[in-house]
This record gives C-alpha cells, structure tokens and sequence, in this order.
C-alpha cells in the first residue's frame, strides 16, 4: 500500500532526512515492549546492522542505544576506557571537537592531535604519535565529518592503531549504510551511527557495532547508568532483544523497515551509487552556477557538501534558503567559523530528479538577485 505523502519539503540536510512514506507509515501501530514479536524486531534490527558491518556474531555484537547519535558516541567514550586508559582524539572538525568535549566531561584522560579541517587525519603522523605517546591505549575519530563533508581515511589510520595494538573507535554516523565499512578487516573495535542517517530511518536511537571481547573486558567502566553500554548490552543479549529501559518502538519499527527497504535498493553498493552520483551532479551544478565547494574532489565524501557563498553582492543565505524552501526543499547553514558557508546534504530520499529540481532552483535565485 502506498499513502498519500503529506510533506511539503524535502530536506537536504544529513540527518533527519527525508525518508520514504512506507518508512514512516509503519509508525502508525503502537507496539509492546516486552512482547515476543517486538523483541524479535529488535534482534532482527541487530542482526541485520552487523550484516552491513561484514561482522559474524561470534565476535561481534550490535547494541541499541536511546537518544540521538551523540548518545551513541557518550556511551561509547563514557563506557569503554578504564582509569587507566588514554584516549587519542583525531580532530578534524565539529564532531571530533565534541568527542573532546565528551572526554572533558567524564574527566577521562586524553590527548588530541589537531588537523586541518579541509585535510584527512594523516596515518603516518598517527603512527609516530602512537610511538612517541606510550600511553595512549585507544584512537578515536570520525570517518564522514558531517561539519565539511570531507571522507576521513579510516582504513590507513586503522592500519596503524591495529599495528599498535590499540582499541579503534569509530564514528561512522553520517557514513554507515551509505559508504561501505568492512568492520573486522579495519579493525574497528566500537563503530558508532544512528537511526537517521544513511539506513534513512527516523530520528530517536543510535547503535553500536562492537567486538565482543573488547566490551567484555569494559564492563563496569561506565561512568553513567543511562549510557552504561555493557549493561545496555547485556539487557539485551540475556532478554532475548528487551531494551534496558523504555524502548522508541515506533523509530524501532519505521527503522526495521528502512533495512529492507535498503534491501530492495539493492544493499550498500547501490545505495552509496545514487548517493555519489547525486554528489557529483550537485558539486558540478553548484560549480557551473559559481558556488565553490571547501573540500577538494580527492576527499569530498558522497554525503554532504559545504560550499562558500558566492561573490554576489545580492546574495544572503536567509533570501535562498527562503527561496528553495518555497520551493520544495530545505537547506542547511554551515558551522565553519572562519568563512561564511552553507551545506547541501544529499542522503535520504534524494534523487538525479531532485538534484535537477535543485539546480534550477538555485539558478532562478541567482537570476532573480541579480535582476533586483
Ligand atoms: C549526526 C552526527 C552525529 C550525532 O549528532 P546528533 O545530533 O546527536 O544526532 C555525530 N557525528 C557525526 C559525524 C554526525 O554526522
């Protein structure tokens, strides 16, 4: 069955996305938590996010987790590291400075290497601090930095934290689903996303993909109950798919559908396909009409793109943004401090027709201004 689509707005922003009516149709039924056939949702949900992973269930688990994708990242970063454990922060940009944030908060020990915000984390550079830096037992980053777009290089950079023999922990929010991530073979020991990104579900949980032995041997290193992601696992394994506390069954569900819909789409590689191809055609579009994107082509991810505003006296963010909402789609600010930008997300039910759509629509603005 297919309902009538009641909203007036795409949004080409990374997450809440627009998602497809059947997604969030299914939200429609109000579901048991503790039932049997809720539970079993949940279980299939988990065991389907370790699929996309490449993980076996012997060595790795999934675990739900309330709240957005931050939720996610605090658990992980709260739970995981002991007392006397150090964390090594890759920072380069918006969601690895949180990450810093985060550590502060919980008074975790831990040091931060500083890259350029329009440059990957260089492995190699990781590689002599982790000689020089004894101390450090884990190496935490991002892989798409949602702030610029830019594709973090997460297979080189594990390639030496494995070689060092510490912990990898990866936030692949606004990635997994879109970009194919091989979890054992990166040596990924805690990859985190969430709900309403790339599986293109709705807002309300985040999820952790984790090697088994390395939660294990976390437990009882949680500095806060809500966001205990042992216990929050082991509620889950040992009930069968019972979420510790009250569960959003309704994003459960919506989210259970946008698997299969994945599915159907034809897995990741298609997926990522429409995504990089969406990206091209908008850079390109965005380039011809004057729009400089920040990040090179080399590193630009296939998910978000942050361009500078253009050399137009006429021009003001809020007289677009009106203009293409007006139209049928919103758009995102940036949250680079030191030029002014925007942001053009392309996941979610995003398509050629739509980047066309949009194109057009930025062409009219600009013909509009310039006649004003
Ligand atoms: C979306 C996102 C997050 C989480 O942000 P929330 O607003 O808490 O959902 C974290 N890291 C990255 C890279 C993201 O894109």
């Amino acid at each position: 069955m297919t309902i009538q689509d009641p909203n007036t707005y795409k949004l080409l922003t990374p997450g809440p996305l627009t998602t497809s009516a059947t997604v969030r149709e299914e939200m429609l039924v109000d579901r048991c938590t503790w039932d049997k056939d809720y539970k079993e949702m949940t279980q299939e949900v988990r065991a389907s996010l370790l699929e996309l992973a490449h993980a076996n269930a012997e060595h790795y688990t999934t675990v739900l987790m309330q709240g957005s994708g931050t939720f996610g990242v605090e658990s992980v970063l709260s739970s995981i590291p002991g007392e006397k454990d150090c964390v090594l922060v890759l920072v380069n940009g918006a969601y690895t400075e949180r990450m810093c944030s985060i550590l502060s908060y919980h008074h975790i020990t831990f040091k931060r290497m500083d890259f350029a915000w329009d440059s990957i984390p260089d492995a190699k550079q990781v590689e002599q601090f982790l000689e020089q830096n004894p101390d450090v037992t884990m190496v935490a980053m991002v892989h798409s930095e949602t702030t610029t777009g830019i594709l973090n290089d997460i297979e080189a950079v594990g390639k030496v934290v494995k070689a060092a023999g510490k912990l990898f922990i990866v936030d692949a929010m606004s990635s997994f689903g879109g970009v194919d991530i091989n979890v054992p073979k990166i040596g990924i020991d805690f990859l985190i996303s969430s709900a309403n990104k790339c599986i293109q579900g709705v807002p309300g949980f985040s999820f952790i993909i984790a090697r088994i032995e390395a939660l294990e041997a976390s437990k009882g290193n949680a500095r806060s109950l809500s966001l205990d992601l042992y216990d929050q696992w082991h509620v889950m394994e040992k009930d069968g798919g019972k979420w510790r506390f009250t569960s959003p069954t309704h994003v459960v569900a919506a989210f259970h559908k946008a698997i299969a819909e994945l599915e159907q789409e034809g897995g990741i590689a298609v997926r990522h396909a429409r995504y990089a191809q969406c990206n091209k055609m908008l850079r390109e579009g965005m380039k011809a009409l004057g729009f400089d994107a920040y990040i090179d082509p080399t590193h630009q991810g296939p998910i978000i793109t942050t361009f500078f505003y253009p050399e137009n006296a006429n021009f003001t963010f809020a007289g677009m943004y009106d203009y293409l909402k007006s139209h049928g789609y919103v758009i995102y600010p940036g949250k680079l401090t030191e030029r002014d930008t925007f942001r053009l997300g392309n996941i979610g039910e995003i398509y050629e027709e739509d980047v066309k759509r949009v194109l057009k629509l930025f062409q009219e603005y600009l013909n509009e201004v310039n006649h004003a």
